[in-house]
C-alpha cells in the first residue's frame, strides 16, 4: 500500500492523543502538543512510504533490465571492472563459447589487436556526462579461430548498483562479405570495360545507346558522350538494318542471346565490320529492361578470312590442274565424271565420253627430246580445251600422251563431230614429227563412247568403252577415230 506509514504513524499519534486527552487535563498547551505529534507521525510515515515506493521501484527496473538483458534478439555483454559480468546466449550463440567461458574475461580476449585502441576510446567515452553512442564496426575472434565483423552500440548502465557499459553486438560478417564482392565486381566490372578494346554498350529495349564503354573513341573515334543517349540504327549499314530489327523484336519476346556479324559507321562516316554478342537484361516479369552488347572488330579477321579463301581456292584449283597443260587433271576428272554422269542421268540424256591418245609419241620423244615432247603436250591439250564450246564440255589430261573429254546431254553424232573437230584442230598445230618421215605431222588417236546413263550402268562403263575403242583404232591404224566402226581421221 502506498499510503502504509502515513496512515499508521496517524493512527498512533491519534491514539497517543487520545489516551493522553483522557488522562490529563485538557490545555491549550497540550492540544498544540498532540496537533505537533500527528504531524511528526505524518512526516515520518511519508518518508517511511516514500523509501518503501523507490526501493520497489529500483528492484523493479533491475528484473526488467536483466530480461531485457536476457532475453535481447541481439547479443548482449555488460562490461564492468575490465571484465565480461553478464553475457546473454545471443552471445554465446555468437562466439560459441557458453557464458561460463566468457564471464570473467576481458572483452580484449575476443577483439582483434588493430581495434583495441578504438574500443578503449569508447570505454573512456561511456564515463562522459553525454557519451558517444554512435556504433563502432569491429573484428572478433572467436572460436577456432574464425573472425567476424561486428557492429557494436554501447551504453552506460548501472548493473548491481555499480557503474558499467553494456554493449550491443551485431554480426555483420555475411554484410560485409556481400559488400566487399559488390564493390569488388564492381571495380572489376569498370576495370574490364573502361580498358577492354572491345565496345561495350548498354541499349535501352528501343535500341538507344545508354553506356558505351571508353574503346568507342579509339575503334569509331567517337566520344562517349557523342554516342549516349543516340539510336543504335543510325550507326548501322543500311544493309543490316532489317536482320537488327528483327533480333530486337525477338529479344522483346523471347531471344535471351544473340552473336551476329555486323559494320558500324565510324565518325568519318566508313564502316567496321564489327562481331556483336549481345544479351538481354530482364524484370522479374521476363519485361525486357536492356540490352547489353559486346562488340568486337572483326576486319583483321575478316581479311585473313578472306586471304585463306583465296590461298585455299588456289591450292584446290592447284590440286585439280595438271601442271604441265593446265587443264584438269585425273584427279579432277573422277570428281567430273560422276558430277556429270549424275546430272545427265537426271534428264535422262545421252553422255559422251572421247578418249584421245597421241600417236608415236615416243618416237616424238625420242627425236626431239623431252622438252619438246612436253611443249607438244601442252600445245594439244590447249588445242583440244579451246575446241570444246558448251559450257557442260569438259577436258582433262587422263595421263601420259591421254586426255579424255566429257560431252554430257550428247548422243553419239554430236561427240563425233567433237571428235573429228579435235582432231582437225590438233593437226592445224602442224607439229612436225621431224626426221620422222612415214608421218610428216602430229596426230591423235580417238575413242568415242556414248551411254544413256541408268542404275544398271556406272560412270566407269563409258570410259572403259571410250578406251576399249581408242585401242581398236590404235590397234588397226594410227590417226583414226572409233565410235562403232573405224573411221579414217581426215
Ligand atoms: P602409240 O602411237 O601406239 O600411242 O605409241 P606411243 O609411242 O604414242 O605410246 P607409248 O605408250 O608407247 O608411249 C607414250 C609415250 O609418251 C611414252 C612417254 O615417254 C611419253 N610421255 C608420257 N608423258 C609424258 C610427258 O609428260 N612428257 C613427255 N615429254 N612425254 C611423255
Ligand atoms: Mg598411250
Ligand atoms: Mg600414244
Amino acid at each position: 500500500m502506498k499510503y502504509t506509514g502515513r496512515i499508521t504513524l496517524l493512527m498512533i499519534s491519534i491514539m497517543v492523543s487520545t489516551i493522553e486527552a483522557f488522562s490529563e487535563k485538557t490545555t491549550k498547551w497540550s492540544i498544540l502538543e498532540a496537533l505537533l505529534f500527528a504531524v511528526i507521525s505524518f512526516l515520518l510515515g511519508w518518508i517511511y512510504d516514500k523509501a518503501i515506493y523507490y526501493k520497489n521501484k529500483a528492484e523493479l527496473s533491475e528484473s526488467r533490465l536483466w530480461k531485457l538483458l536476457k532475453y535481447s534478439p541481439e547479443p548482449i555483454i555488460v562490461y564492468q571492472n575490465e571484465k565480461i559480468v553478464f553475457a546473454n546466449d545471443k552471445f554465446e550463440e555468437l562466439v560459441q563459447f557458453s557464458s561460463t567461458q566468457v564471464i570473467g574475461n576481458s572483452i580484449f580476449q575476443y577483439v582483434l589487436q588493430e581495434y583495441h585502441p578504438i574500443v578503449r576510446k569508447r570505454l573512456l567515452e561511456m564515463c562522459e556526462v553525454n557519451p558517444n553512442l554512435d556504433r563502432i564496426e569491429l573484428k572478433i575472434q572467436i572460436k577456432h579461430n574464425q573472425v567476424l565483423d561486428v557492429e557494436v552500440s554501447s551504453a552506460p548502465i548501472i548493473f548491481n548498483n555499480k557503474p558499467a557499459v553494456e554493449m550491443f553486438l551485431r554480426d555483420v560478417t555475411k554484410r560485409n562479405r556481400l559488400e566487399d564482392e559488390l564493390r569488388k565486381n564492381e571495380e572489376l566490372y569498370r576495370f574490364i570495360t573502361e580498358n577492354t578494346t572491345d565496345l561495350i554498350s548498354y541499349l535501352n529495349p528501343n535500341g538507344v545507346y545508354e553506356y558505351f564503354s571508353p574503346s568507342c573513341s579509339c575503334m569509331l573515334d567517337y566520344k562517349q558522350e557523342d554516342l549516349i543517349g543516340k539510336n543504335l540504327f543510325e550507326y548501322l549499314h543500311p544493309e543490316e538494318v532489317e536482320k537488327v530489327t528483327a533480333l530486337l523484336l525477338e529479344a522483346d519476346s523471347e531471344l535471351d542471346f544473340a552473336s551476329f556479324t555486323h559494320r558500324l559507321k565510324k565518325n568519318d562516316g566508313t564502316y567496321m565490320w564489327v562481331e556483336t554478342n549481345a544479351r538481354t537484361i530482364r524484370e522479374n516479369s521476363r519485361k525486357l529492361e536492356g540490352i547489353v552488347a559486346v562488340s568486337r572488330d572483326i576486319t583483321e579477321r575478316l581479311e585473313k578470312e578472306t586471304r585463306l579463301n583465296e590461298t585455299n581456292m588456289m591450292l584446290r584449283y592447284l590440286s585439280n590442274m595438271d601442271g604441265l597443260t593446265g587443264i584438269p587433271n585425273r584427279r579432277y576428272f573422277d570428281v567430273k565424271l560422276k558430277e556429270e554422269w549424275n546430272r545427265t542421268k537426271r534428264n535422262s540424256m545421252p553422255f559422251s565420253a572421247i578418249m584421245i591418245d597421241i600417236d608415236y609419241f615416243k618416237k616424238y620423244n625420242d627425236l626431239n627430246g623431252h622438252q619438246a615432247g612436253d611443249d607438244c603436250l601442252r600445245q594439244i591439250a590447249t588445242a583440244l580445251n579451246e575446241t570444246l564450246k558448251r559450257s557442260g564440255d569438259f577436258a582433262a589430261r587422263y595421263g601420259g600422251e591421254e586426255f579424255v573429254i566429257l560431252l554430257p546431254e550428247t548422243d553419239e553424232q554430236g561427240a563425233a563431230q567433237v571428235a573429228e573437230l579435235l582432231s582437225s584442230n590438233v593437226k592445224k598445230l602442224n607439229i612436225p614429227y621431224s626426221v620422222f618421215e612415214t608421218e610428216p605431222i602430229v596426230s591423235i588417236s580417238i575413242g568415242c563412247a556414248t551411254l544413256t546413263p541408268d542404275d544398271k550402268l556406272k560412270p566407269e562403263d563409258l570410259i572403259k568403252l571410250a578406251d576399249s575403242r581408242l585401242y581398236l583404232a590404235k590397234d588397226s591404224r594410227k590417226n583414226q577415230l572409233t565410235f562403232n566402226q573405224l573411221t579414217h581421221l581426215g
